[in-house]
């Protein structure tokens, strides 16, 4: 009989982890951190709640150190085949102390999951930003991450009565060594570029603000949203994290985007595959992104986007006529 111990402290995201386990274990046992659901997800065996430290907030999120050890302990006491954690920040983490107390394998951003005929697992992972799928095999039990986005919907909710699942409560552990002194909501800029029909990209090929005031004067003749890479958000710090585009930034799909100073690494054109029409304007006709653009200019930005915003404020008669 196989059996799986799923975790997440994002109830749906957990819920969805519970269907994708029914397809690979007869037991699934949902752990919940701090308080049980509302109505157990159809598939769950039994729920365990993993108290929260005395002391814990309500609502003041899941601490790694608190709840690993007591998860770690638990799977520990009743062998699992599977540890089916949600890929969230703190799951992620979670995974990594449980698998390493354990001393069992680590299995990350499983997009799929399955048993083998020779009774070993199989796991599916994206990689290479997108470009390919990874096949994992392993033997003997595992903690695997799901990655939000990749996992399974959740199983319509039961018609049952909620008392029929039996619900136990484990203390989590109190660790001492860490104290949470404060917290501050981080502001964020309200900016929807997932949505957003033309997008002008600022690269690291923009190396003043001089060239950023460019960039932004395009944005707004074109009525676009001004986003840019990684470096100029996280290094620069010219932009705020919000407006830049890649694997670990936004997933945009305009139609139209236009690179400027954009080398058009891999990392940063995952978000941009679904771009109907893709410019690169860079001195590098050799740039990764002059490959992949359906217009690619070869230039100096300083020279060519002056030019770009003149001639479509020149089309359009008015820079503050209607757009279209
Ligand atoms: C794990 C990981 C995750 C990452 N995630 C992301 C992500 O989500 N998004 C992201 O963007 N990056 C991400 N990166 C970084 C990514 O690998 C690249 O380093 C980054 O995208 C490069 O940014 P860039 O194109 O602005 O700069 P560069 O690569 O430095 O390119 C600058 C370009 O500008 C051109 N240029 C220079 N001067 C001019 C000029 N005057 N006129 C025109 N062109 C000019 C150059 O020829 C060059 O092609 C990630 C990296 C790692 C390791």
């Amino acid at each position: 009989m196989t059996c799986a111990y799923v975790f997440s402290e994002d109830a749906s995201l957990a819920a969805g982890l519970v269907t994708a386990a029914t397809a690979v274990a007869d037991r699934v046992h949902l752990v919940c951190p701090g308080t049980p659901p509302g109505t157990p997800p159809a598939g769950a065996t039994s729920v365990v709640v993993l108290d929260g430290p005395p002391g814990t907030p309500p609502g003041s999120g899941v601490r790694p150190e608190a709840y690993a050890p007591a998860l770690a302990r638990l799977a520990g006491e009743r062998n699992p085949d599977v540890v089916l954690i949600g890929a969230t920040v703190s799951g992620r983490e979670i995974a990594a102390r449980v698998a390493a107390a354990l001393g069992l394998a680590l299995v990350s951003e499983a997009t799929a999951l399955r048993t083998l005929p020779d009774g070993g697992w199989s796991g599916e992972r994206v990689t290479w930003a997108g470009a390919a799928v990874q096949t994992e095999t392993w033997q003997g039990p595992a903690v695997v991450t799901m990655a939000p986005g990749h996992h399974v919907d959740p199983a319509p909710a039961p018609d049952r009565d909620a008392d029929a699942v039996p619900v136990e409560t484990v203390p989590a552990q109190t660790d001492t060594r860490v104290r949470v002194v404060s917290r501050a909501v981080r502001e964020r800029e309200a900016v929807d570029l997932a949505d957003a029909a033309r997008i002008v990209c600022v690269g690291m090929g923009a190396g003043t603000l001089a060239d950023l005031g460019l960039a932004t004067d395009l944005a707004d003749a074109l009525g676009a949203e001004l986003a840019c890479t990684r470096p100029v958000a996280e290094d620069r710090e010219w932009l705020a994290a919000e407006r830049y585009i890649g694997i670990s930034g936004a997933r945009v799909r305009p139609d139209l985007y236009i690179g400027l100073g954009v080398s058009g690494q891999v990392q940063h054109t995952a978000g941009i595959r679904d771009a109907k029409v893709v410019v690169g304007i860079n001195t590098d006709p050799d740039a990764p992104l002059s490959g992949a653009s359906d217009y690619a200019v070869v230039g100096d930005l300083r020279e060519i986007v002056p030019l770009l915003t003149a001639e479509i404020r020149a089309a359009r008669g008015s820079r503050t006529g209607p757009r279209s």
